[in-house]
This record gives C-alpha cells, sequence and structure tokens, in this order.
C-alpha cells in the first residue's frame, strides 16, 4: 500500500504524517515533507505512532450495562434515554462532555445535535483544561476568539517570548523550528518566562524565573514602562479603546511581586520594548490558572498598545494542547459559544443558525462549563450523560470527586476506544469506536491549518466514528438532518454553514471549501484568500460592535497563602515522550525511557527539610486526594512549587493521579480551571 498522509493526533502543532502499511500488521510513520506545518519533522511521541496501533484489548463491540449488544440495541437505548429524561426534566438534564481528540466533522454533529435540536448548550469539552482562558482572552479583546498569528512568525520574529510554555516538551516540532531559525540567525532572541526552569530554557537567551502565578504583574510592568518610555504605537491606538483605564490597573503591579532581579526585569523590558518583531507565545502555564483570562489580556494588552499584531513576525500567540481544540472552538464546541465564532447570546446569529440547520429548537444561554457540568452531574441537574472520546474519572480537577459523581448519574454513555479506562468503566453504555487511521474528518492546528485525517486501516470488531453514532442517535430521536452519507458530505455542511457566519461578519468563513475534494483536501490555512497576508488585525479591524480592539484593565494578584497544614504548591503538566493519560504512548516502551514513572520534583531545600531521599517514595496529599509519587530532587523547581506530571493513573505505588489533588477553582470569565497550583502536603511515604 502506498503511503496515506494524514495527521499527528497528539499536540496542537498538527504535523502531517505518512502513514504506509507494510499489509503484514505494521505501518511506517514518516514526517509529511509537504505539511506546512513540520515539513517532514517529527518529535519522537509522532515517530512512535506506528508503534501504538496494536488492537488488543481495544472495545470491539457495543454493551449495555457490561453485556454485548448489538448497535443497534445501543443506539436505541442512547436514544430513548435521552429522549425520555429530556421529555421528563427538560433539555438541560442532559449533556455531552466531548474532547480535542475528536474530529471537526465528529465535533459539529455533537454541537448541531445539543445546541440546534435537543435545546441545551450543555456540551463541553476537555479542551476546557487548556485553552479556554485564551478564547476569554481574545474574545475580549478582538470580539472574537480568533488567533492572530502563525508558525511562521516565529521564525520571522526577532524577540520570541515563551511565557508559561515547556514548548520543547509540550510542541516539540514547533520549538525545533524555532531553534532552527535561531541556529540560522542568532540575533533572533529568546526569553522564557516560566517559574521552572524547563528544557526551553536551555535554547534561550534569559529565562526569567517568574513568582508562581505573576504573569500579569509581569506584562502591566511591561505596559507602564511601553508608556513610560514613549513605545506606545498612537497610529495603532487609534484602533484601540480602554488604554487609560487599563493603564491606571496595570499601575498597581510592583517588581518586587514578580520575584525577578531587578537587572533581569530590567533586561526583559528594554528588549521587548526596543523590538519590533516580537512574538509572545503563551500556554497552559498562562491558561490554566483563576486568573488566566486576565493574565491573557494583560499580553493582548501590550500587544496591542504597540500595534505588535497581525504583521509578519509578530503577535501573541496561544498555541493550544490538542490537536483538535482549535476545530472544536471553530465548531462552537464549548458550551458558551456557537459555531464558527458567532455568539450563542446574540439572537441574529442564533436565528441564522437555527435556520440553516432547520432545526425546532436552539439554545438560547450558555450551557455548563466543565467543572460545573460535573457539579451538576454529581447533584442530580444532569441525569444523562454521554462522554466521547476523553476520560474525566482521572483528568478533571477533584478527580475522584469527578468519579464519584459519574458512577451516581442515572445514564451514562461513553464512546471510546478502550473499555478499561476509569470513565468507561462507569457507563451503562459503551459504544466502541474508531481510532486514529481508522477515521477520516479534519483538525485544525494552532495556527488554523485545517489539516485531513485519512484512515488507513479498517476499525476493529464493529467500531465506529464518533459522527456516525451522534447521527444515528440523533436521527433514532426523531431529528432530521443528520443523514450524512460520510464525513465529506458532513464537511460541505459545516463548510457552508460557515459561509451563513461569514455574511453575518464572522471571520470563520471557509465557504470557498464547499465541494471541495475532500479525499486529496490540502492543508489549509483560513483565511484561504490570505488577504491581509493570512494574518489578522493588522489592519486595525476588529470583530467588535464599533470594530475596535479592546484593552482590557488588570489588577493582578497572586495566588492566596496556602493553607498550614498544606504548605507546597503543586504544579501539573507534561512530560516529553508522553501523551495524556497514555493510553497510546504508554504501550511504547522505548517512550517511557525518558521518563518511566510518576514522579514529584522538588527543591532541594523542602527535600532536605521534608526528609525526602532521591529516588524515595512521597506522599502528595490534601483534602481532595492523595498520591504517592517518586522523588526527584532539583533546582529547577522553586522551594515550595513542586512539580509533578499529569500522566500516571495507577493504582499502586507510585500511583500518579495527579488530577485527584487539583480542586474545582476556575477563572470567572473562563472557566478554565487552576491546575498549577493546588495546596499540598508532602511526607515521606510509608507503606500502610
Ligand atoms: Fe505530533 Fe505534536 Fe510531535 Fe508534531 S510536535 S509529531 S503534532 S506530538
Amino acid at each position: 500500500m502506498t503511503g496515506v498522509r494524514s495527521t499527528c493526533p497528539y499536540c496542537g502543532v498538527g504535523c502531517g504524517v505518512i502513514a504506509t502499511p507494510d499489509g503484514k500488521g505494521s505501518v511506517q510513520i514518516k514526517g509529511d515533507p509537504d505539511h506546512p506545518a513540520n515539513r517532514g519533522r517529527l518529535c519522537v511521541k509522532g515517530a512512535a505512532l506506528g508503534e501504538t496501533l496494536s488492537t488488543g484489548g481495544r472495545l470491539l463491540s457495543p454493551t449495555i450495562r457490561g453485556q454485548e449488544a448489538t448497535w443497534n440495541s445501543a443506539l436505541d437505548e442512547v436514544a430513548a434515554r435521552f429522549s425520555q429524561t429530556i421529555a421528563a426534566h427538560g433539555p438541560d438534564s442532559v449533556a455531552l462532555y466531548v474532547s480535542g481528540q475528536l474530529l471537526t466533522e465528529d465535533y459539529y454533529v455533537a454541537n448541531k445535535l445539543m445546541k440546534g435540536f435537543i435545546g441545551s448548550a450543555n456540551i463541553d469539552t476537555n479542551s476546557r483544561l487548556c485553552m479556554a482562558s485564551s478564547v476569554a482572552g481574545h474574545r475580549r479583546a478582538f470580539g472574537s476568539d480568533t488567533v492572530p498569528g502563525q508558525y511562521e512568525d516565529l521564525e520571522l520574529a526577532d524577540l520570541v517570548v515563551l511565557v508559561g510554555s515547556n514548548l520543547a516538551w509540550c510542541h516539540p516540532v514547533l520549538h525545533q523550528r524555532l531553534m532552527a531559525a535561531k541556529a540560522a540567525r542568532p540575533a533572533l532572541k529568546i526569553v522564557v518566562i516560566d517559574p521552572r526552569r524547563t528544557a526551553t530554557c536551555e535554547g534561550a537567551d534569559l529565562h526569567l524565573a517568574l513568582a508562581p502565578g505573576a504573569d500579569a504583574h509581569l506584562f502591566n510592568l511591561l505596559l507602564c514602562h511601553l508608556a513610560d518610555q514613549g513605545q506606545m504605537s498612537a497610529d495603532f491606538l487609534a484602533h484601540v479603546s480602554g488604554l487609560e483605564a487599563t493603564l491606571a490597573a496595570a499601575r498597581s503591579a510592583t517588581a518586587a511581586e514578580t520575584g525577578l532581579a531587578a537587572a533581569d526585569l530590567a533586561a526583559f523590558l528594554a528588549l521587548w520594548a526596543g523590538t519590533e518583531r516580537v512574538v509572545t507565545v503563551y500556554s497552559q502555564g498562562v491558561n490554566q490558572s483563576d486568573s488566566g483570562t486576565d493574565k491573557v489580556n494583560a499580553i493582548l494588552n501590550c500587544h496591542l498598545a504597540t500595534g505588535r499584531i497581525g504583521r509578519s513576525g509578530m503577535g501573541p500567540f496561544s498555541v493550544t494542547g490538542q490537536p483538535n481544540a482549535m476545530g472544536g472552538r471553530e465548531v462552537g464546541g464549548l458550551a458558551n459559544m456557537l459555531a464558527c465564532h458567532l455568539d450563542l447570546e446574540n439572537p441574529i446569529h442564533r436565528d441564522a443558525v437555527q435556520s440553516f440547520w432547520s432545526s425546532p429548537t436552539m439554545a438560547d444561554k450558555p450551557g455548563l462549563k466543565a467543572v460545573d457540568m460535573f457539579r451538576a452531574v454529581e447533584d442530580g441537574r444532569i441525569k444523562a450523560l454521554w462522554i466521547l472520546h476523553t476520560n474525566p474519572a482521572v483528568t478533571m480537577p477533584d478527580a475522584d470527586r469527578v468519579a464519584r459523581a459519574i458512577a451516581g448519574c442515572d445514564f451514562v454513555v461513553v464512546s471510546d476506544i478502550w473499555p478499561t479506562t476509569d470513565t468507561a468503566r462507569l457507563a451503562h453504555v459503551l459504544l466502541p469506536t474508531a481510532g486514529w487511521g481508522e477515521k477520516d474528518g479534519t483538525v485544525t492546528n494552532s495556527e488554523r491549518m485545517i489539516s485531513r485525517q485519512r484512515a488507513f486501516a479498517a476499525p476493529p470488531g464493529q467500531a465506529r466514528a464518533d459522527w456516525w453514532q451522534l447521527a444515528q442517535v440523533a436521527q433514532r430521536m426523531g431529528f432530521a438532518g443528520f443523514d450524512w452519507d460520510g464525513p465529506s458530505a458532513l464537511f460541505d455542511e459545516y463548510a457552508a454553514l460557515s459561509g451563513v457566519a461569514g455574511g453575518l461578519g464572522s471571520d470563520f468563513d471557509i465557504s470557498v471549501l464547499v465541494g471541495a475534494d475532500y479525499a486529496t483536501l490540502a492543508p489549509t490555512m483560513w483565511p484561504q484568500a490570505r488577504k491581509r497576508g493570512g494574518r489578522f488585525f493588522g489592519d486595525g479591524r476588529f470583530h467588535t460592535p464599533d470594530g475596535r480592539a479592546r484593552m482590557v484593565p488588570v489588577t493582578a494578584r497572586l495566588p492566596e497563602v496556602t493553607p498550614a497544614a498544606q504548605p507546597f504548591r503543586l504544579n501539573t503538566g507534561r512530560v516529553r515522550d508522553q501523551w495524556h493519560t497514555m493510553t497510546r504512548t504508554g504501550t511504547v516502551p522505548r517512550l517511557s525511557q525518558h521518563l518511566g514513572e510518576p514522579y514529584l520534583e522538588v527543591h532541594p531545600t523542602d527535600a532536605a527539610r521534608l526528609g525526602l531521599a532521591p529516588a524515595s517514595l512521597a506522599e502528595v496529599s490534601n483534602d481532595l486526594g492523595r498520591s504517592v509519587l517518586r522523588v526527584m530532587i532539583s533546582d529547577r523547581v522553586q522551594p515550595g512549587h513542586p512539580f509533578a506530571p499529569m500522566h500516571w493513573t495507577g493504582e499502586t505505588a507510585p500511583t500518579g493521579r495527579i488530577d485527584a489533588l487539583v480542586p474545582g477553582r476556575t477563572d470567572p470569565v473562563s472557566g478554565q480551571p487552576a491546575s498549577k497550583s493546588a495546596a499540598v502536603a508532602i511526607r515521606p511515604f510509608a507503606a500502610r
């Protein structure tokens, strides 16, 4: 078989791959030299994709309460239970919890079913845990969730600032591109702003080991410095509102709160202010905070004040964690959004989408965001829940509580490739899903590049695509408009809807792709016309009612002081060679050679005080849960701020299960949980 062009299913870089099955069960994976995101590069995870494709242990047929069932009986059961629940308790008594692993076509059907036919916006996604603060920050500043940058901006910049982003481990190929650009042009400066000294710092000119949580303080200080040095752009500020109030709020930030040495702080301020082509990349270290949206806006404020946006080699740039977090945003797969960058709370937008769908109803208020959704499951407001392609029983904040809530829910459907995840084990109905390499669709990466995922193998057993499962249930609930004959027709409908949205002023209009040859669709960055060089906002036109960007006053605040009984702030994140809960990467032995078990990275002074020896076990606990981790002593973390990766979910020591310790505290604007500052106690582990 010749090679099949597809897209890596891991991170938001969205690298193109060529998969070549050998006909004997093995698949060779290479980077696609023609894909604009990676030009043939792959990271170690992507390169090992061919080793993750064994179908051993896969879920092969639907089950109802643990008994094997036919698709007909399982789909009938789901449709009947959802219909009965809605009839008895109203549309808000049901919910869908979906995933950035879904393809755009899957996302589209889920969103259409929930918002346009069930009539509730109770559809949210695990991407809420990843980038919701960036979405909210964009919408506050730009009037739309539009990412203005693209990857080549990192290569064209003279200064790249990475904030709360361990790009080297979490977006490795984008980091490779940045390092290659710096090797070719040493004048390109790189600054890393991160409380931890991560692998990304090794390639940086300057590392600012910021006080944890002080990102908004730093960018407020930068804004004041830009104003004081006369470095703002009077021309661009004609397209921006809110400067005076924003500057007044920024004045309350103090250098002491950043925890930085005066010389380092001064060097950063001078470098940023004195460089025209600046890209500020930010990621989970900014987003995963209970003031994440404010932190995003503090960054955006500096770019807006200087007009460093929407032009080659400059701009703020949020990079997404998951392969299709961006596609989910575009399709409106969040509880507070409508499709194609339309506004759920705008009656004109709602009417247009309802008319396009010929749907009987339309959700007219935001639904429950992820954390609130599982609280509603817990207290019985949500009585029927369908979870697709994600494992919230171990990945949601306060995971043990979420697992108990799912276990207590009247009716739970799980679509997954494995029958053994913590969440799948709690399902009343379990639906076998096609995995990567077995399904067709599209994804959008962090720079708005729409790429195809293509099947090169048949799904095992009776596994079927997620969009098909959703469409079948919709039809069995009596809804019309769910009878696509494949993902190509689905994509055409979605692209046509984007044309309606474009007519209402949305920037997300890919209607030129209606009728395009889906089979051969090449990676396409929208807007296709490459108007304004493919970048948004350089012309000073934004999607707000008055067309001007909004600077948002940010009163920076540090995390609250930890309670005496739980004096440490636990930072959580990823390691280089694993992905999420390791259901795929954990099957490849060589990916465990980098870091092979769950660990707690703790500063030497903390380790000495606690009596922790290198490679011993430590118990990390708080009111929510407990985890046992291997001790790694390192001055890469700050005293009082240990780090633990979130991938492992074992039952025996060392256990992982880090999200069981993370509180369900969220950003008030975005609803994104604060996953990097759990208050915990630490002590040497003694087996009981
Ligand atoms: Fe896959 Fe991301 Fe690695 Fe690219 S950088 S190969 S998208 S995991």
